[in-house]
């Protein structure tokens, strides 16, 4: 028998809809480059991104294009995911960070017919488009005012373009599986792989991000991505923060992390109570307000995911300024979100070192994502919090296969699964703890070491400003463990020492069996630990003979 309830697909344009009647007067606060600060409120938006849709028929974007964005956090950058995506387009949203060849072979792999881009990308855009003869003009997001000289091909100023358009605007009814916005991952091994999300998918990642037990956001919240729009859709902040109506401040290019105090200013001028991004563009914040005693008062709850956020920087967060680390794992294909740990009953009443224990699980799933390890022979392993294996993972926002990839992926092996890569145990309680990327696990004598587990002990020593930890070939063992560290300002500290700061901590065999100082960690196109620049870094490294194992 079936329901009867109404059909109404899950469309990005009810999300749109919803805000522009319940939260018209709502703002959105963003740096860009030409103006230090703009506001404006959704009604204001909502109507630009109906006359941006007009736009897009008239510059003769194809029905299902790709629109491609190269452009940091803030409001025009919103508005292309609404009109792009409610137009029946796709939006592609490139991280300019990734390597020249990779955005030309993504540009020409999604076939892209338009590029918006921010003024500081023109030049980089300049060198790229030469090598893709398919697009069919580039707009600068900018005033008329601020447009620079360029090469690009038929160059369009944003804001002249939108000038005169009528802000009025028929939306086509799509069907829920249509694509919507186009993301690439940042390709460490191999070439990028494109992950198509659907309307259908980022309705229910944008209700599932939401819940209480997820991000838990509400219209009294004022919503601070300092992760990228160009990677992982701000890990659906945009979406999710449009839907229940919260205010936004956008960051834009201050969001390079050379600008803390511009970060932290916003923070407090503004009243954000919720960010969100990667451990590393937390380091220069919390130690510029370290330096200058500033307080980050507003703020209640800041995402940290996208790898392990170690815990003295949750502590950090909880002790110096009352802020809770909702600590979240997730991936490209992913949506990105796909676990997140706020606390059960079982988990709330502990203290001490089992509080510090459970705080870096990754969390628990979110209600939609089902999660389940395996071992070598693909059979499912137990949530006893002990064993170990491939975690994999289904449900309504997870990739299904990746777009127009030549080749079968591994990660789609078995039906209905995908293989995240992520090496993790799961507890009874459902809390998972990854160790490692499968590639990145230090394979000693036949068993695993944690590198991430190993990098978190190392960061609670207040010597320690950064620490990466890779596997270094053993004749005997196999791999042995290297701790890689940045020194925090003005602070010694003997290679001795930090070894000697893992006994008791972890099994003695754990141990790392050197230390070696750097002036940087290299990071990936995301902001994480680039543990293959660093393999390369280290690949003729040999390790101490007097080390004990
Ligand atoms: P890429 O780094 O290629 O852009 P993603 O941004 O999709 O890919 O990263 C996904 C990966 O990041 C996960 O598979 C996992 O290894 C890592 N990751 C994400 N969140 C966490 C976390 N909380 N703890 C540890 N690792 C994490």
């Amino acid at each position: 028998m079936e329901g009867l309830m109404m059909e109404f697909p899950l469309l990005v344009k009810t999300i749109m809809s919803h805000a522009e009647r319940n939260h018209p007067q709502q703002e959105i606060v963003s740096v860009t480059a030409d103006n230090p600060l703009h506001r404006y409120t959704f009604e204001e938006c909502f109507s630009r991104v109906r006359k941006l849709a007009n736009v897009f028929d008239k510059i003769g974007a194809g029905g299902d294009a790709r629109i491609a964005t190269l452009a940091w956090n803030d409001y025009r950058h919103m508005e292309l995911y609404f009109s792009v995506s409610c137009s029946g387009r796709v939006c592609h949203t490139i991280n300019p960070r990734l390597y020249t060849e990779q955005l030309i072979y993504i540009i020409n792999h999604a076939v892209d017919e338009f590029i918006f881009t921010d003024i500081m990308f023109v030049e980089l855009l300049e060198e790229i488009v030469v090598h893709c003869p398919q697009i069919k003009g580039c707009v600068i997001m900018s005033d008329a005012k601020h447009m620079p000289e360029t090469t690009l091909p038929n160059p369009m100023c944003y804001e002249t373009l939108l000038q005169d358009e009528s802000d009025e605007h028929e939306w086509p009814e799509l069907d829920e599986n249509t694509a919507a916005v186009l993301c690439y991952t940042s390709g460490t091994t191999g070439k990028p792989k494109g992950v198509l999300y659907s309307h259908r998918s980022t309705v229910l990642h944008t209700y599932g991000q939401a819940l209480p037990d997820t991000m838990g956001i509400s219209a009294l919240d004022c919503v601070f991505p300092i992760v990228p729009m160009f990677h992982v859709g701000a890990w659906g902040f945009p979406f999710a923060g449009t839907m229940v109506g919260t205010k936004f401040v956008m960051p834009g290019p201050s969001a390079t992390l050379s600008e803390p105090k511009l970060l932290v200013d916003l923070i407090n001028n503004e009243g954000v109570t919720i960010s969100a991004g990667v451990p590393t563009v937390w380091l220069p914040i919390l130690k510029y307000t370290e330096e200058t005693g500033r307080h980050l008062k507003p703020l209640r709850k800041v995402a940290i995911g996208g790898s392990a956020c170690p815990l003295s920087m949750m502590e950090e967060f909880r002790d110096l300024y009352g802020v809770q680390v909702v600590h979240a794992w997730g991936m490209t294909e992913t949506n990105p979100l796909g676990a997140v740990n706020n606390h059960k009953p079982a988990t709330v009443i502990l203290r001490g070192e089992e509080l510090d224990r459970h705080m870096q699980s990754a969390g628990r799933a979110i209600p939609g994502v089902q999660l389940k390890i395996v071992d070598d022979d693909g059979e499912e392993l137990p949530w006893d919090g002990v064993a170990y294996g491939a975690l994999k993972v289904r449900g309504p926002w997870v990739c299904a296969t990746y777009f127009k990839l030549e080749e079968a992926s591994d990660a789609h092996s078995e039906k209905g699964w995908f293989d995240t890569g992520d090496v993790a145990t799961i507890d009874s309680e459902g809390f998972i703890r990854i160790t490692d990327r499968t590639k990145d696990v230090i394979k000693s004598g036949g068993e695993w070491i944690s590198s991430i587990e190993l990098e978190n002990i190392a960061m609670g020593n207040k010597a320690v400003a950064e620490a990466a930890v890779i596997g270094i070939h053993d004749p005997r063992w196999q791999e042995r463990p290297l701790l890689v560290v940045v020194k925090s300002d003005g602070t010694e500290v003997e290679a001795r020492e930090l070894i000697h700061y893992f006994e008791g901590k972890v099994a003695k065999w754990w141990i790392p069996d050197d230390v070696v100082f750097v002036d940087e960690i290299p990071h990936t196109a995301t902001g994480k630990i680039s543990k293959l620049a660093l393999r390369s870094m280290f690949a003729d490294y040999t390790l101490p003979e007097s080390a004990e194992r």
